[in-house]
């Protein structure tokens, strides 16, 4: 395959092609208050529906965040909405028993609704879209182990999903690369800095007060909740909520040692033809595939650019070496590509646990939801929304997934060395077909 010179477009940014619509904002001087009802800790999807939810309670409620509210992942993903659980519900049922794989697949579909719900009735302008998804089979055998997966579903969770097979699949994608693959049909997609934006708004509108660019150090218990020292002074709060989820540190020693920190890449192509997006993409669908190393895409909403996403590096890298590394891999997937140069590469990481499951849970006080495992565009404001009500005192039944252990492993502190192997071992298997 041909390299471009240079693949980098005249007008490349290495941030996020979402904050060309949502700019970043900088601090705007909101004091710290000394006293509030609840801290969270985070300003993205987490935080924000937990603060919501607090507020709309009645709780002052507090939301720091030691950068602009939504830098982290919140307006850096791929904006495809599923319905978050990884695992099957045959793997659920030996690790949890029949009744928790249940539930935990309900509150994966909860997850789903609750997004489009608060959408909708909230208003929120962010292109949202029930587009279903096209999952991409990269070998025969993956295909034949999808179509199972298909037919084997629980009673009740029944998807909605069908197979399309290798002959039929320029139905949905231009690309002769996949086996056929599998269509998802109640999967959506956003812009998911519009989506921050709007959840903003309506964190405001509920009275939440917002600190951004303010560092949360240390969580101190006293007799009644917790001293919050941040880069601008202390605040009292009867209770805490960690928002923080890939960007987990040592403000927490507990939940560090039980995230995965890993970087995921994306790129936005130059804009193409109108012609050559419909040859290539016929539908809206959000796409992936069955790799280990997955790839992520979908055209942008305005149906004028690429964005794709993955892992190409064994190591955490700069996102002006990540970016031609996915160019590559998008052209060999679809070799018209070959000319089209990359306007935006960027990077944030996403929060793994070892059980490949969210989790959320309270000690004493201090409440905590993340682990989305790269899938929390729907699962981040669903469990934040719920540790926002349980931290008001409102949500009584816990979730399935406080209902699970959060293990981490023996000597592990929060930094992932056994990342590069990982991905090197999931990249050869990719390459062998397994
Ligand atoms: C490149 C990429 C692509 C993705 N694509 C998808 C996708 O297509 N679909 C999907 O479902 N999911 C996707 N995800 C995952 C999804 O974006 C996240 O699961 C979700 O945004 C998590 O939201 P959050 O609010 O928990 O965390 P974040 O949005 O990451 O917010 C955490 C915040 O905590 C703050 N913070 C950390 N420590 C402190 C501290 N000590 N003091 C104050 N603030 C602190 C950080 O500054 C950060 O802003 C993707 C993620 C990435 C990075």
């Amino acid at each position: 395959m041909r390299q471009l010179a240079h693949p980098f477009s005249a007008d490349f940014k290495p941030e996020p092609y979402w904050w060309e619509a949502s700019p970043q904002q900088p601090g705007d001087g909101t004091p710290l208050p000394k006293t509030t009802d609840i801290v969270i800790v985070g300003a993205g999807y987490t935080g924000l529906h937990a603060a919501i939810e607090a507020a709309r309670a009645g709780r002052a409620t507090v939301v720091i965040d030691a950068e602009a509210a939504g830098w982290g992942c919140s307006t850096r993903n791929g904006g495809q909405v599923s319905t978050s659980v990884k695992p099957s519900y045959a793997t659920l049922k030996k690790r949890y028993g029949d009744a928790l794989a249940v539930a935990i697949l309900k509150e994966g579909q909860a997850s789903l609704d609750h997004v489009s719900g608060f959408i909708r009735d909230e208003r929120i302008a962010c292109d949202f879209a029930v587009t279903g998804r096209f999952h991409g089979a990269h070998t025969p055998g993956q295909f034949d182990a999808l179509a199972r997966d298909c037919d084997t579903r629980h009673p009740g969770f029944e998807t909605g999903a069908y197979m399309v097979e290798r002959g039929q699949q320029h139905s949905e994608l231009g690309t002769d690369a996949y086996f056929g693959g599998a269509v998802f049909p109640r999967h959506a997609s956003l812009d998911p800095g519009k989506y921050h934006a709007g959840l903003l708004d309506v964190a405001r509108r509920a009275g939440v007060t917002i600190v951004s660019h303010c560092r949360v150090n240390t969580l101190a218990r006293n007799a009644s909740g917790f001293d919050v020292a941040t880069d601008s002074g202390s605040i009292r709060a009867g209770r805490v909520i960690l928002a923080t989820n890939g960007y987990t540190g040592p403000l927490s020693p507990w939940h560090q040692r039980r995230i995965i920190p890993i970087g995921s890449y994306v790129i936005a192509t130059e804009e193409i033809s109108k012609d050559l997006m419909d040859r290539l993409f016929p539908t809206d669908r959000i796409l992936s595939d069955t790799r280990k190393l997955v790839y992520y895409y979908r055209p942008s909403p305005d149906r004028k650019r690429v964005l794709f996403g993955g892992r190409v590096s064994l190591s955490e890298t700069d996102p002006r070496l990540s970016g031609p590394k996915l160019r590559a891999e998008l052209v060999r997937l679809f070799p018209e590509l070959e000319n089209t140069r990359i306007s935006h590469s960027w990077a944030g990481t996403v929060a793994f646990s070892f059980d490949t499951l969210a989790h959320c849970g309270e000690d004493d006080g201090l409440h905590y939801a993340m682990g989305y495992c790269g899938s929390g565009v729907g699962m981040a404001g669903y469990l934040g929304a719920r540790a926002g009500r349980r931290a008001a005192g409102l949500d009584a039944e816990p979730s399935a997934f406080a209902r699970i252990p959060h293990t981490s492993r023996p000597f592990y502190t929060g930094r992932p060395w056994f990342l590069a192997p990982s991905v090197a071992l999931f990249r050869l298997r990719d390459r062998l077909g397994l």
